[in-house]
Parts: C-alpha cells; structure tokens; sequence
C-alpha cells in the first residue's frame, strides 16, 4: 500500500512538473496604446463605403495625449522604415500567442503604420514595456493622427498586407486571408504599470457590433 502511495505521489509530482512547460509558451498580448479609442475598425462597412477599400485593422488615438505605442508582448521587429503609401512603420512578430477566439496559439505578427517616430530597430526584442514609437500622421493617406495596425498569421511574407492594392518600398499588396480583426487576439490590460483602457466612440467608422472591445485581463 505504501508503494502505492509513493507511485501516485511521485506521478502528481511529475506532472506538477511538467505543466509549466506546456503553459508557459502562450502569451496574452494587450493593445498597443494604452487608453484607446477605436477611430476606425476592423472591415467597417461605412469606412468601405467612404473609402472604397476595406479597412484590415484598427485605428487607435489616445485618450491621455500620450501618442506612445507600445509592443503587445514578447517579440522581435522584423522591420522597420518608412513607407512610401503608409507611413514609418514597425514590423513585429510575436511567438506563441494565445487567440482567444479560438483558443489556440499562434506566431503572429503586428504592422504599425502612420507612426510619427520609431523607437526600434530591425533584431531589437521587445516586451510589452517597450515603446515602439510614437503615432502619427505620416504616409499618404492618413488624414489624422493615429495608429494604425494589422495583425496577421502569416509571419513569412510578413510584408504583404492586403490594405495596398500595389506594393510599395515596406510593405507590399498582399491578401486578406491570414489577417485576423484585433479583437480576437488583444487583451485590454486594467493593472499597473499599463492601466489601459479602451472606448469605441461616436457613430463614424466603428460601431458596437462590429468592433467588441477586447478582453479584460
Ligand atoms: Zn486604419
């Protein structure tokens, strides 16, 4: 009996062990500015509509004045520069990261357009303490200041976005298939030091049924 005992003891054990290294890849990654508004989401029929072209990410402005974008969790940049069409843009992939949607972990990768400055270079890894520049109004199109991104799943033509219908120096016209709406990945992050906080405004291209507020976490 006491063999027994000592079996199921040391087989808890183990598996007490060896549960962190299942768990410890995935990685919540939050939104990259920290209070946020939602200025245009993801395939909103009135930006369509408007612009003549879907809208394959989220614009963000900030509610403090800070203009700071920050990485959404561990990942290296890829690349960085500016881009003719849309702007100073970051590249990032990001390993092992758990979509809520779907309860499944991916590789996945951000494209930040529009920024102002950046504050990274390609190789740099980042947290979700690093600031990966400021937003801003550069590129061809922006008609304001913000932030724009993608996310998508596929982290080998990490270039190709589906927003340019031809390439341009950065980034390059690519399809829409692999790229996911914000909202089923990105966690909204209420503790310290991040406290961020996020709001889908007015009536103009996002709306409640179309751009749910991410997760708490
Ligand atoms: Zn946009």
């Amino acid at each position: 009996m006491k063999k027994i005992v000592f079996c199921v003891a040391a087989l808890v054990f183990l598996l007490v062990l060896s549960v962190p290294s299942f768990a410890s890849a995935a990685q919540k990654l939050i939104q990259p500015v920290n209070n946020a508004y939602i200025t245009a989401g993801y395939l909103n029929a009135k930006y369509e509509q408007r612009f003549g072209f879907k809208h394959y990410g989220w614009d963000l402005t900030s509610s403090s004045g800070s203009r700071a974008v920050w990485a959404s969790g561990s990942g290296t940049v890829l690349a960085t520069g500016y881009d003719n069409v849309l702007g100073n843009t970051v590249i990032v992939k990001y390993p092992d990261a758990y979509i809520h949607s779907t309860g499944k972990t991916r590789d996945l990768v951000f494209r930040y357009n529009h920024l102002d400055s950046i504050a990274v270079s390609k190789g740099t890894r980042v947290t979700k303490d690093s600031r990966l520049g400021n937003y801003g109004n550069t590129g061809k199109y922006s008609t304001g200041a913000h932030l724009h991104f993608e996310i998508d799943t596929d982290t080998v033509y990490y270039q190709y976005s589906p927003t340019l219908a031809s390439s341009s120096n950065i980034i390059k016209a690519g399809t829409a298939g692999t790229v996911l709406s914000p909202r089923s990945v990105l966690y909204t992050k209420v503790s310290d030091p991040d406290n961020q906080s996020i709001w889908i405004v007015g009536d103009g291209y996002q709306s409640s049924s179309e751009d749910d507020l991410p997760f708490i976490n």
